[in-house]
């Protein structure tokens, strides 16, 4: 990547590992940046993955912070401890959700964070796609008395049931969302002092509708055999961005890049493992404390992740790679996609067995990998429900793992091990009686 944030055409050589090498320079330069504003004492606009609306802050000028981001990036760099302790000794339950008693750590302690210092909040916007986001949010109301604004996306009526224009909810729903849309554009213009640019908002919407098209191209494409990247690993670095540079043109440039590196490789037969034995997937919310470890639990069998959940719902739905209409009017455009993608998140949390079964024959799964987890309950409850539904309707063998994103007490390194080892004993012996039938 050059200093205007684009990469050389033409060389191969370059390609391999571009995406996660040039998305970890983008964080790098996104934590910069947040560290000015911080310094200049501006205000950020609290946004969280599902539903973050990064297109429209953009617009005015609002640097954007992601607190379950940076939570998990306190784990990933195992001082996730010192945040929760130092959150549950101020009153913190130790049960509730590890991503907000790490962002209540890292307000107390002036928004110093491992990678830099994050800016106050100067307004806080949220979707009712997971319950805590609103609990969360008057937190930051009650510490800085800032605006706090909620915005309500119906979700799915039934599993299954995805109605499109011109049914009746459907175009209800539409105008619910995009009336609380127009509400919000005055709080917007009165928290940052900015008038609202409509012609502004097309550009960061073009720039989503790349990155959308990108982010479904680059997930398709693991369909590959060998799959191109490890969507535990590579494709958390790959969300980041997505989420992170949503509406912005570093971001669609990045994605332009990513599906580049991933067609080559498709056509060049690189794999992100040099013996893939096992395609899976991955269900929930990743173990960040041991990061690495986790996967090398499965990489060390030749077991690699070709698709996870999290990357459909933590992408607020991107996945859909929905794009906006550019020629309808920019905030009903923005409202269906919102409404798209933050329902198509909470049914990928909350109906996914049919969406898994889909996953298991497109990207020929030899098994699934639950991973519900202490802190996250939005995610993590009816896993097992879900496993059973998906073993009635399959016979794909699966592993259920319990750990957390956060807490590095409840993650038991040796179970962990003692289970994957066991689950891969199975999927091997069921591969060698399937050779002599
Ligand atoms: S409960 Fe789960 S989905 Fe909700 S904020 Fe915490 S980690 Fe995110």
């Amino acid at each position: 990547m050059n200093a205007e944030g684009n990469v050389p055409k033409g060389d191969s050589a370059h390609l391999v590992g571009r995406g996660n090498r040039d998305g970890a320079e983008l964080f790098r330069r996104w934590y910069d940046g947040l560290g000015a504003a911080a310094a200049e004492g501006r205000g950020g606009a609290y946004v969280f993955v599902m539903g973050s609306l990064g297109e429209l802050l953009r617009t005015f000028d609002f640097p954007i912070v992601f607190p379950e981001i940076n939570s998990l990036q306190t784990a990933v760099r195992h001082v996730a401890h010192e945040y929760l302790n130092e959150a549950e000794d101020y009153g913190y339950s130790p049960d509730i959700c590890g991503y907000v008693k790490a962002d209540v750590a890292t307000q107390l302690r002036g928004g110093a964070l491992p990678m830099g210092r994050i800016p106050k909040p100067a307004i806080a916007l949220y979707t009712n796609a997971c319950n805590t986001y609103i609990k969360w949010a008057e937190i930051w109301e009650r510490m800085y008395h800032i605006p706090t604004v909620a915005i309500d996306v119906p979700g799915s009526r039934a599993d299954g049931l995805t109605p499109g224009r011109g049914d009746r909810d459907y175009e209800n729903d539409r105008r619910y969302v995009a009336a609380q849309l127009r509400e919000i554009i005055p709080v917007l213009e009165r928290v940052s002092g900015k008038r609202f640019d409509v012609d502004r908002l097309r550009e960061c919407m073009a720039h989503a509708n790349t990155m959308g098209r990108g982010w479904k191209r680059v997930l398709e494409l693991n369909q590959s055999r060998p799959s191109l990247f490890n969507a535990l690993t590579d494709g958390t670095v790959y969300l980041g961005v997505c989420n992170g540079l949503r509406g912005a043109p570093e971001g669609a440039r990045y994605f332009d890049d990513l599906v580049e590196e991933m067609e080559w490789k498709a056509a060049q037969g690189i794999g992100s493992l040099t013996d893939e034995q096992y395609r899976l997937v991955f269900v929930g919310v990743p173990c960040y404390p041991i990061f690495r470890r986790f996967t090398e639990l499965f990489s060390e069998h030749g077991g690699t992740f070709v698709h996870s959940t999290y990357l459909w719902f933590a992408s607020g739905g991107a996945n859909l790679g929905y794009e906006y209409d550019m020629d309808a009017d920019p905030l009903e455009a923005l409202a269906e996609g919102l409404l798209l993608g933050v329902r198509d998140a909470m049914d990928s949390m909350f109906f996914q067995t049919r969406a898994l079964e889909q996953m298991i024959k497109e990207f020929s799964v030899d098994g699934v990998v639950f991973h519900p987890i202490k802190s996250c309950r939005t995610v993590s409850t009816g896993l097992a429900d879900q496993r059973r539904a998906l073993m009635a309707r399959t016979d794909i063998p699966s592993l259920f793992l319990e750990s957390d994103m956060m807490d590095q007490r409840v993650v038991s390194e040796a179970q962990l091990k003692n289970r994957s080892d066991a689950f891969f004993e199975g999927l091997a012996s069921r591969r060698q009686q399937e050779s002599t039938r």
